[in-house]
């Protein structure tokens, strides 16, 4: 028995995964760099060169220079698509198969290239159109939800805040994430910074019953609600 496409016109999971990767980084106003894509999807930057060739050609992309890739109409329409899917995939794991927050990402990467349309609807609906994703990133078109909260490295001692969002750029990190959950910085948690030591790039939150240090590194991608 041979095996339908899910849906007509639909890439390739490996294509899939470069169009959210690149779909993020224009909507944060970066420039979609081949040696970024390499770091971020774990291939050799001549693995992405090739891919990027064959994505301009499929249409996905129009490469104008090194520094100068941008998805089309076409390239973003299936970027947002397969965010949602992924989007979706990570809250039905955490809420139905009770799957550890740090790990729902990396889980879903397995899942949401094989999710149809129709399925993606029922998705949808049953967990209520939701506007962002369990790690606080917003589905596509919902940016302005997250527009007003702050880089944590933004912050001065004695800041209060909510924790609301794990970037998708810390998502991938599996020991990071696993690190945030064991310490409980995960969106809707309280603290206040403080300490912040610019000459050691660290800061100190302070929790409830903790104290955590984190490096400007993984701070630069968890945004918080100052109070
Ligand atoms: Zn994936
Ligand atoms: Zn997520």
């Amino acid at each position: 028995m041979s095996h339908q496409p899910i849906a007509e016109n639909r890439p390739t999971p490996t294509i899939e995964d470069y169009l959210a990767m690149m779909f993020v980084m224009e909507r944060d106003g970066e420039s979609i760099v081949a040696a970024r894509l390499a770091e971020s999807l774990e291939v050799s930057p001549p693995t992405v060169t090739v891919t990027l060739k064959r994505m301009e050609r499929d249409g996905w992309i129009l490469i104008q220079g090194r520094r100068n890739i941008h998805l089309t109409e076409l390239g973003s329409k299936a970027a947002r698509s397969v965010i949602r899917r992924h989007m979706l995939t990570e809250w039905m794991l955490a809420r139905m198969l009770k799957v550890p927050w740090s790990e729902v990402h990396s889980e879903a990467h397995a899942i949401e290239h094989h999710i149809s349309d129709e399925i993606e609807s029922k998705m949808k609906l049953n967990f209520d159109n939701p506007q962002l994703c369990p790690h606080g990133n917003p589905f596509p078109g919902y940016e302005h939800v997250t527009a007003n909260w702050q880089a944590l490295t933004q912050l001065q001692p004695g800041d209060r805040l909510f924790i609301r969002r794990i970037h998708e750029m810390a998502e991938a990190d599996s020991k990071l994430m696993l690190f945030l959950e064991d310490n409980g910085i995960i969106p809707g948690t309280q603290a206040e910074v403080c300490d912040v030591l610019p000459f050691n790039q660290t800061l100190t939150l302070c929790l409830e019953e903790r104290r955590v240090v984190l490096g400007f590194a993984a701070a630069q991608y968890i945004y918080v609600e100052v109070l």
